[in-house]
């Protein structure tokens, strides 16, 4: 026998490693079940390369609870160790500075552990003492019992243990119990071991059985040894992959598609990812991606590893590339990581394009789920944004989808606007914005259909990437003026029939402290509305923009503006002029002839390059009489305004047709529409 001290040059690690790292003390049983399965495979190796001889037998990981004695055990039949292997890899732990070390990192328990070799002692976090029982594989090897009770002391003798392999004991502290009920360890077996490579055994199979579940002979194997990543995609059918999505997330809908990844250089990586139905944001969880290391699990928390926007995806990393012994920020910044972030991107890009061209109907019918993700990745990652925008799909008001180019093909002869500039018209409340997207389709334009979450940034996004292209919302502006072309028709009215027309609406719109009305007049079709309602694109934008970001909101505050547009074609307005003018010319002309006289005269003066005193007084009071007789015209036609209902159900109706008429105003139109039947 013999003892000895173990070789940290901390005097006493093992209260550091149980006071550090005891949040997370459970992962022991993955360090624990680990070595024994790298021993297994250890021994597989050397039996395939012939340098072990003997007979393999059964290669299971055996995990066991005996409340009685109060011990868990993890036993293998993999290589096994020797007093001198012991005496290597058990008692020289090389680690300086232990202490500093666990103090800085101590939330990091889980990647250091491992990293740092310390796996086999995490058992101390949970145990008042373990013992090793080893035999080699080696010829004429002696068993070997190893134990030590947590302090730096170990004691070492040789046993007599017939059977390959390494059982690790450990005794359970009294702070530790719950590690000694079968529920707990299962489910740890079940979190940490689920897809390791050797048979991991924790009891028996139970059966339902007179009211009760009872043990039957089968062994419990609690993983799946060839999880289905690391199978050829091409020994793989839909079902394999699907049926392995319900066991990663049980209760989900089939997802919508998924990717097989397979890299060898310069990382290693496999997994599989998979794509899920969005039915609403609620659906938006991430953590929904599993690490792994070597089959062992790892970690939820992906973040930096895989793209940001892909983290909504679901399914297995597996890489023994990525430094999990490293903290969060660090991973992030890590060229490897990086490589296997953009590599994954580029891997999602590929096979969407694919199935882009394999079955564009297929692509199509999935699109409204997926798009937001490709909005984001676009939004967010610049490469992806160069792959995407091959197979980004724009959606018309008709359900018929087009690439980008496809789109630019079709609307460019119709929707190039004087400048050069493509208008993308577009509706982001098919219902709401009905009869201005009629009208806008009766003039031979495209309508998209813009209305997800994140299409007003991805709008912005493409008029960044080019200048010649800009959205407009199809209710802003009438359908003549959505896009300036240089035959754009004016109106065919008089100046001071503009300003009649002008005069006469303005007269009776509604007074609202948010809400701001502008009258313009133009002449449309006969058959269109008698007025419009349009809210200029930019201002609406720009208020929008405002409302989201924080300290500009006064401005979300401001009044919307709204320009009232006046068709004086239609047969109504038509009519309402001619009676106004009969009606009013008689008080109006030589109000408007005077201003007309005055106007010129100020205008002359103003031509003169210098000045006289006199003459700036002349303008002054010219200026003041011209603003006398403009309130007065302003009266007549007020007056005139406010006997004429059919004003007020114009712009009544246009109020309406934007569901902008509410309340009182609402229940006035309805009376008044009563009385006019
Ligand atoms: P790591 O596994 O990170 O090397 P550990 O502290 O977990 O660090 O183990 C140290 C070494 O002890 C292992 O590399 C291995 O050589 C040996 N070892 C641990 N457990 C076993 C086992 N069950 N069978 C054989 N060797 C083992």
């Amino acid at each position: 026998m013999s003892t000895g001290k173990i070789g940290v040059t901390t005097e006493n690690i093992f209260p550091v490693i149980k006071k550090f790292l005891y949040s997370d003390n459970e992962i022991f049983l993955r360090e624990l079940v680990s070595n024994a399965v790298d021993a297994t495979r250890k021994i597989q190796t050397l039996h395939s390369f012939g340098e072990f001889k003997g007979e393999l037998g059964s290669l299971d990981v055996r995990v066991k609870v005996d409340k009685e004695s109060g011990t868990l055990t993890i036993s293998d039949h993999g290589i096994g160790m020797d007093a001198s292997d012991i005496e290597k890899y058990i008692n020289q732990i090389a680690f300086s500075g232990a202490e500093e070390f666990l103090e800085k990192y101590k939330d990091t328990a889980n990647s250091i552990i491992g990293h740092f070799g310390l796996g086999f002692y995490s058992a101390f976090m949970v145990s008042k003492k373990v013992v090793i029982r080893s035999l080699s594989y080696k010829e004429g090897a002696e068993a070997v019992e190893w134990s030590c009770d947590g302090s730096p002391e170990f004691e070492m003798h040789p046993t007599d243990k017939s059977e390959r392999g390494t059982d690790i004991i450990l005794y359970i502290d009294d702070e530790s119990k719950e590690y000694l009920d079968d529920n707990k360890i299962e489910g740890l077996l079940k979190k940490y071991c689920r897809f390791l490579p050797v048979p991991v055994v924790f009891g028996n199979k139970k059966e339902w059985k007179d009211g009760k579940y009872v043990d039957t002979d089968e062994d419990n194997v609690v993983n799946a040894t060839e999880p289905l990543w690391t199978r050829k995609p091409s020994d793989l059918t839909d079902e394999d992959y699907l049926k392995f999505y319900h066991e990663l997330m049980p209760g989900k809908e089939d997802p919508m598609f998924w990717i097989h990844l397979n890299v060898d250089y310069p990382f290693t990586l496999t997994g599989v990812l998979y794509f899920p139905k969005v039915n609403s944001n609620i659906d938006l969880q991430r953590n929904r991606i599993q690490l792994y290391c070597n089959q062992v699990y790892v970690t939820d928390q992906v973040e930096g590893v895989v793209p940001e926007f892909m983290t909504i995806m679901q399914g297995v990393i597996d890489s023994p590339d990525i430094p999990l012994n490293v903290s969060r920020s660090y991973l992030q910044s890590d060229r490897q990581v990086k490589q296997i972030s953009s590599y994954i991107s580029k891997k999602v890009a590929e096979k969407l394009d694919k199935l882009f061209k394999a079955d564009r109907t297929e692509f199509e019918n999935k699109w409204d789920d997926i798009k937001i993700f490709i909005e984001y990745g676009m939004l967010t990652d610049e490469k992806f944004f160069e792959s995407a925008k091959k197979f980004f799909l724009l959606k018309d008001v008709n359900g018929k989808y087009y690439s980008l180019d496809e789109y630019k093909k079709l609307i460019e002869p119709t929707q190039t606007d004087k400048e050069g500039t493509l208008i993308y018209l577009y509706t982001n409340d098919a219902s709401a914005q009905y009869a201005y997207i009629k009208s806008t389709e009766e003039k031979g334009y495209s309508v998209l259909v813009m209305n997800g979450e994140l299409d007003d940034h991805f709008m912005s996004l493409l008029e960044s990437k080019d200048q010649k292209l800009r959205f407009v919302r199809v209710d802003s502006d009438i359908p003549e003026r959505l896009i300036e072309k240089d035959n754009n028709s004016t109106s065919n009215l008089s100046a001071d029939q503009t300003a009649l027309l002008q005069g006469l609406f303005s007269a009776r719109l509604p007074k609202n402290d948010h809400t701001q009305f502008i009258v313009a007049v133009e002449s449309m079709g006969e058959n269109e509305a008698p007025a419009t309602l349009v809210q200029n694109e930019f201002t609406r934008r720009m208020k929008k923009m405002a409302e989201q970001q924080p300290g500009m909101a006064f401005m979300g505050q401001m009044p919307d503006t709204y320009q009232l547009v006046v068709n004086a074609n239609q047969p109504a307005v038509h009519k309402l002029l001619d009676r106004a003018t009969a009606k009013l010319q008689n008080d109006l002309n030589p109000i408007i002839s005077e201003i007309n006289t005055l106007n010129e005269s100020i205008s002359k003066i103003r031509a003169d390059k210098d000045i006289s005193d006199d003459n700036r007084k002349k303008v002054e009071e010219d200026e003041k009489k011209v603003s006398d007789l403009r309130k007065q015209q302003e009266d007549i036609v007020g007056k005139y305004a406010a006997e004429q209902n059919v004003i007020s159900q114009i712009i009544d109706l246009a109020l309406l047709q934007t569901g902008l008429l509410k309340g009182k105003e609402l229940s006035d139109f309805i009376s008044r529409s009563i009385s006019l039947l």
